[in-house]
């Protein structure tokens, strides 16, 4: 057992009321029998934006938080408020969990890291000979580094804003320069070469319903992975399951990134089946 006989931690982030991470970690905590309380701290409720970041990492630390999670849209700003980042969070230039430790920040990334055990749990044994990617921001960013570290050989990124997935190709290919990484070209004829297809753009959230790219495009030797997890069968993943593609729901990387945030904070190893079973529950809810 950890040391802590309790723990205090936070989200910071606009907009998180409906944000599943209270419940997750305060459940698997409550099924270890330890003494857990995860507050929401919503810049979008307490009218505040970014600049509120030093305040708000200050007032967590006189108030004896051991870690905070952070979202959008402070991923990229709390950076240069911490002392120490992991070399993850340092490529990525994000970060998702810090941990409050003896008068240190120190900043996580469990964005990729919860994408990667979801990506081994759910399709342990796919070809990452070339892999597409839809969507080059926060998530894309996250979910290509997780990719590149399974072994992608050749990855090709789409984005309709070119230049961000140009961007982030050139990264992403110093970061792996023993794999190729392109952006852009013809999306038709990177589908007809494809093993698997990524998806990280908002298209198939419940208030962006539709596809990401045509139906026909995909085909049935494809594995296609989905970030969006409201609906948690987005029409995406139904179109893909039609034509006979093994696919893997946005599910299991939010509850993976809350699994490793978790022992991170408690140095303790979570139940990660029954928090995604948990998880479950909650969507269906
Ligand atoms: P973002 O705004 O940072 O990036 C989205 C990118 O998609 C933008 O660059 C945009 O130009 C691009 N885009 C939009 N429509 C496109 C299309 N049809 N084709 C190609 N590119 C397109 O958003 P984000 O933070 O990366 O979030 C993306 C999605 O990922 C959201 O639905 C979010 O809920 C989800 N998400 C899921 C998890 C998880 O744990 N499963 C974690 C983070 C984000």
């Amino acid at each position: 057992m950890s040391a802590s006989s309790s723990y205090l931690v936070g989200l910071i982030g606009s907009g998180i009321g409906g944000s599943l991470s209270p419940a997750m970690h305060e459940e698997e905590a409550r099924r270890l029998g330890l003494s857990y309380v995860y507050r929401r701290i919503d810049l979008e409720g307490l009218k505040l934006d970014t600049s509120a970041l030093p305040d708000l990492l200050l007032a967590a630390e006189r108030m004896g938080f051991n870690g905070l999670n952070i979202t959008y849209p402070c991923k990229q700003s709390v950076i240069p408020l911490l002392h120490e980042l992991s070399d993850d969070a340092r490529a990525l230039g994000a970060v998702n969990t810090v941990l409050l430790k003896d008068g240190r920040r120190i900043g996580h990334n469990t964005d990729w890291s919860g994408f990667a055990r979801a990506f081994r749990r759910g399709l342990p044994d796919v070809s990452l000979e070339h892999v597409v990617q839809l969507g080059a921001g926060g998530a894309g960013a996250a979910v290509a580094h997780a990719a590149m570290t399974m072994g992608a050989r050749e990855f090709t990124l789409f984005d309709v804003d070119a230049a961000r997935a140009s961007a982030l190709a050139d990264e992403l290919q110093k970061r792996f320069p023993a794999s190729t990484v392109k952006a852009g070209g013809s999306l038709p004829d990177a589908m007809a070469a494809a093993t698997g297809l990524i998806h990280a753009t908002p298209t198939g959230m419940a208030k962006l319903p539709g596809l990401p790219l045509p139906a026909q495009l995909l085909h049935k030797d494809l594995w296609v992975a989905d970030v969006v997890y409201f609906p948690i069968r987005t029409a995406l993943l139904q179109a893909a399951e039609a034509v006979g593609c093994r696919t893997l729901t946005g599910g299991g990387m939010a509850v993976y990134q809350a699994v490793d945030a978790f022992r991170l904070f408690t140095g303790l190893e979570p139940d990660a089946e029954r928090m995604f079973m948990h998880f479950q529950s909650l969507l269906s809810r």
